[in-house]
Parts: structure tokens; C-alpha cells; sequence
């Protein structure tokens, strides 16, 4: 059977995964059984369909998490650990199904699939390690009249809604730390990516995660039915990974029954190359900042600034890159840029290149859309870009790398932190002390200096400004789930 064979059966045929509402322990159909159809972005067919849940089936996992929600919080923090490293161990088993899923759905190249399953289940090992891990703390008040003891406590039930672009891992970045805090949690996938999150609850269930500590809903109507659990007054947390527009939504909602909120919301991510960088790491790191995923990633390098002295030669190079990537079906083993996720994000794209475009800039390889069949946009390069240009001051999600050149240093700055969000920066250069005393003047959550890649289960992953609140993995991670509760006693 060839590949694109291969592509055109329904995925329940290539892989085994649910379809169904996973609510209580059971797998049901939506109320009314309405479904879902999901498609595959590199052919537009339809790959299978999925449960369209209501705002009856919400209430029904809010209902299942709060019954869960005493009995696994009183688990001992060993027990949690031990089922999230056992899904830490079957997510690696799976690895090729689950990678094969996330390219059929999502449209990715399988090699950023197979990293997408890797690093999905390096949550659940970290959070394994770090649950059992988590201290307290006692000391003597200042005034010495008492002492003060700090325990820590699960928050409660969660409503975790996640994004199309890493279907699994931001799945598991909340999934992981949530369990291993002893909160029960209700997973809202979006609709493009259903399938990953269906087969991820389907792991955790096999790894022995007992029936309405993680339920999932999924739906074409992510906003009463989100709304229908958030405004619940059993939920006391929302986790929402997604745009800062749909962010602001939920602020709003949660804002009336204050809950706890931690928001992963949208980047704007400068690529920065000094005089004295080491060129071909720059252009390593800045093929994996931008093409990974297709540039449908929140840490994408979304501008790159590169001083005039190496400017033609970064450029250069670039295009050598760019032109080089195979385009085609994220599932075919050749691929190294998949189609974008829907028809929409295509003419997103192009809109933004053609603006670009129409300001001045030069589309030196790409720079228009193909005809169909599938959501493809080719991999492309854009000099002399204009400061007025759309292009540099919203987020492209897709395979467009705007180059601007730059003078002077000192200019630089006002420029790539005149922005909103604030969630990522690269910085080439190899002068480590100038590296560092810039990076702690760019307005950004995280710094990738001399890296293009940021990404760690270990580290603090968050954004500054309207880019989010709070952050997800290492330590940090943990304690989102998490209320302090103090003591103070005397003895
Ligand atoms: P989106 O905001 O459209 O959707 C995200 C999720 O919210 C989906 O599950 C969607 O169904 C749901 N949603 C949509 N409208 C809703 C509503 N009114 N009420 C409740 N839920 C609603 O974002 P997207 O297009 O799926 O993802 C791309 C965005 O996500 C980009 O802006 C990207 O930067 C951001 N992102 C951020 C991070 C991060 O960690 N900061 C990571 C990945 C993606």
C-alpha cells in the first residue's frame, strides 16, 4: 500500500482510538449523539468522526471530576507519580501511532510529530519526579510569637482547553502537573485536533487513572460549553493554552467565580542576529524557531532582525534553507513542511504576505499560496519589510520569515519590544556578556540565546504582557494547581 493510500483510510482503520466522550471512567456519545467530523489539512478528507459535546455532556464532566475530586487528592503523591510514569512509558510505546495521528490530523511533518511525542511525554515523567518532590515550609514568625507552617493543597477541579497546534504535548503539559498536584481535570481539545486527546486519555486510562480524575469533552462549540463549566461553582481553576482574543474571553468569564486562571496565549517572537553571531547557528536555529510545525507554534520566531553587516548572508542562507524543505502530507515520510491546519490559516497567511507585500517588501521564494486540493502554504522569505507591515506585529502562524536589517544595536530594542505580547526572543551573538545584558532588557517570558528552541518540561514556560499569566512546566508548573494554606500555631 502506498502512502497516499494509506492516507485515504479512515483513521479508525490505521489507528485505534476512541471517539466517544470520556467522562466518569466511560466512554459515551455526546447527548443527542451529535458528531464531529475531523479532517486531514493535507487532503481536506474527512479522517473520522468524533463525539459533539453540549453543554449537558460539560456539566456531566464537571459532575464526574468533583466526585473524583476528594479521593484522588487524598491519594498519596507516590501513587500519582507512579501512574504518570506509567504513561510516560506507554506514551513512548505508542510513539509512532500517536506520532501517525497528530500528522493525519493536524497536518505536521512526521519528524515534528515524533519530537511532539517525546517531549508530550516528558511531562508526565518530570511531573512523575516533581509530585513527590514538592516541600512545605516552617519558620518562626518575625515577631517570634508563633510559628508559621506552610502546606500546600490541590485547587480543585480543572477545565484545561487546549490548542490544535500540539495537540498532545499542551495536553500533557496540563494534564501532568494537575494530576500530580491531586486535581481532578475536564480536557477540552480544540476541534481541528480532537483524535490526540482522545488516544492521550486513552493511555492514562490504561496507565490506571481512576475513572473522573481526567475527563474529556469534545465539541465544535467550545464557547458555551466551555462557558457551561467555568460559570459551575465546582470548578475553581481554569488552564487555557490558545490566542490572547479567546484568553481575554475566559478572563472575563472566570472573573465571576474567581477562579484560579493560567493563561499560555499568543507570541510575537523576535529572532535577533547581532554583528558577531556565528552565522551558521543562526540559521540553524532560526530554521527550527520558525519551521517547526510549519511556524504554527507560539514560540515561532514571527520577525527576524539581523544587523546590516550580515544581513545578505543570513538572507542567503535562509533561502537556501527554506527552498530546500520538501512540502507535502505531514504524514508522508518525506515531508519536512506539512500543510497548514484549515483553509483559513492559509488565507490568514496570505493576507498577511500580500500586505507585506503591498508595503514594499520582496517576496525572495514563496510568498503565494497554491491551488488545492489541501491547506498549503509554501515556505517563504520576505525582505525589505516596512515597520507599517501587518506582518511584524501579529502573530503570521505559518512559514513566512520576515527579515528586517538593522544598524545599530541601541535602536533595536524600543523596536522588537514594541509589542503586547511578550513570550519568547531570540538573540544570536557570540559574546556571551553582551548576549545576557540584552537578553534581560528584551520584554519577553523566556530568552532562547544562541537557541532556537526553548521548550523544556524543566523550565519555566510562560509569557510577559498579554502573551499570559502563570507558567507551565518545571516547578512553576506544579504549583498553578496548587493554594498555599498557612498555618500559624504556637507550641
Ligand atoms: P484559539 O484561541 O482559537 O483556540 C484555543 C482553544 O480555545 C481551542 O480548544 C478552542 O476550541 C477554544 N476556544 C475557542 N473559542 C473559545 C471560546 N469562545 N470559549 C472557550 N474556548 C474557546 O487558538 P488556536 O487557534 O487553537 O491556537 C493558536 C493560538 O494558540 C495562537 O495564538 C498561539 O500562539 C497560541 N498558543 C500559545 C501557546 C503558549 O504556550 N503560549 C502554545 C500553543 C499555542
Amino acid at each position: 500500500m502506498t502512502v497516499v493510500d494509506e492516507l485515504l483510510r479512515p483513521v479508525a482503520d490505521v489507528i485505534d482510538v476512541p471517539t466517544d466522550l470520556y467522562v466518569a471512567g466511560s466512554w459515551r456519545p455526546a447527548t443527542g449523539g451529535r458528531r464531529l467530523e475531523v479532517s486531514d489539512p493535507a487532503t481536506g478528507a474527512v479522517l473520522a468522526t468524533v463525539a459533539d459535546a453540549g453543554t449537558e455532556d460539560a456539566t456531566a464532566a464537571v459532575d464526574a471530576a468533583a466526585a473524583a475530586a476528594r479521593d484522588w487528592a487524598a491519594t498519596s503523591p507516590r501513587h500519582r507519580a507512579d501512574l504518570l510514569m506509567r504513561a510516560f512509558h506507554l506514551m513512548h510505546e505508542r510513539s509512532e501511532e500517536l506520532a501517525l495521528l497528530i500528522s493525519l490530523e493536524n497536518g505536521k511533518a512526521l519528524a515534528d510529530a515524533r519530537g511532539e511525542v517525546a517531549y508530550a511525554a516528558e511531562f508526565f515523567r518530570w511531573y512523575a519526579e516533581e509530585g513527590v518532590r514538592l516541600r512545605g515550609q516552617v519558620g518562626h514568625a518575625p515577631s517570634g510569637a508563633n510559628r508559621l507552617l506552610v502546606t500546600y493543597q490541590p485547587v480543585g477541579v480543572s477545565v484545561l482547553v487546549t490548542p490544535w497546534n500540539f495537540p498532545a504535548a499542551m495536553a500533557t503539559r496540563k494534564i501532568a502537573p494537575a494530576l500530580a498536584a491531586g486535581c481532578t481535570t475536564i480536557l477540552k481539545p480544540a476541534a481541528e485536533t480532537p483524535l490526540t486527546a482522545l488516544a492521550v486519555a486513552a493511555l492514562l486510562e490504561e496507565a490506571g487513572v481512576p475513572g473522573g480524575v481526567l475527563n474529556v469533552v469534545t465539541t465544535s462549540r467550545p464557547g458555551p460549553v466551555v462557558e457551561a463549566m467555568l460559570t459551575d461553582p465546582r470548578t475553581r481553576m481554569v488552564s487555557f493554552t490558545g490566542s490572547t482574543e479567546v484568553g481575554r474571553v475566559l478572563l472575563r468569564t472566570a472573573a465571576d467565580g474567581v477562579l484560579k486562571c493560567a493563561m499560555e496565549l499568543g507570541g510575537n517572537a523576535p529572532f535577533i542576529v547581532l554583528a558577531d553571531a556565528d552565522l551558521e547557528a543562526a540559521l540553524e536555529g532560526a530554521m527550527v524557531a520558525k519551521m517547526r510545525n510549519g511556524g504554527q507554534a507560539c514560540t515561532a520566531a514571527n520577525r527576524f532582525y539581523v544587523h546590516a553587516s550580515v544581513h545578505d548572508a543570513f538572507v542567503e542562507g535562509l533561502i537556501a534553507r527554506m527552498a530546500a524543505l520538501r512540502v507535502g502530507p505531514g504524514a508522508d515520510e518525506a515531508t519536512q513542511c506539512g500543510p497548514l491546519v484549515n483553509d483559513a490559516a492559509v488565507r490568514k497567511v496570505d493576507l498577511l504576505v500580500r500586505d507585506a507585500v503591498q508595503r514594499g517588501a520582496r517576496a525572495m521564494i514563496g510568498g503565494r499560496a497554491p491551488d488545492g486540493p489541501g491547506s498549503f502554504y509554501p515556505p517563504t522569505v520576505l525582505v525589505d519589510v516596512p515597520p507599517d507591515a501587518r506582518v511584524l506585529r501579529e502573530e503570521v502562524f505559518g512559514p513566512v520569515a520576515p527579515v528586517v536589517r538593522f544598524e545599530r544595536e541601541d535602536d533595536l530594542l524600543p523596536v522588537v519590544n514594541d509589542t503586547d505580547l511578550g513570550l519568547v526572543s531570540y538573540l544570536y551573538t557570540r559574546d556571551l556578556a553582551r548576549g545576557l545584558h540584552l537578553a534581560e532588557r528584551l520584554e519577553s517570558g523566556m530568552v532562547g540565546l544562541n537557541r532556537g528552541l526553548v521548550s523544556d518540561p524543566a523550565a519555566p514556560f510562560g509569557g510577559t504582557k498579554q502573551s499570559g499569566l502563570g507558567r507551565e512546566g518545571s516547578t512553576e508548573g506544579l504549583l498553578e494547581f496548587l493554594e498555599a494554606q498557612y498555618v500559624a500555631t504556637s507550641w
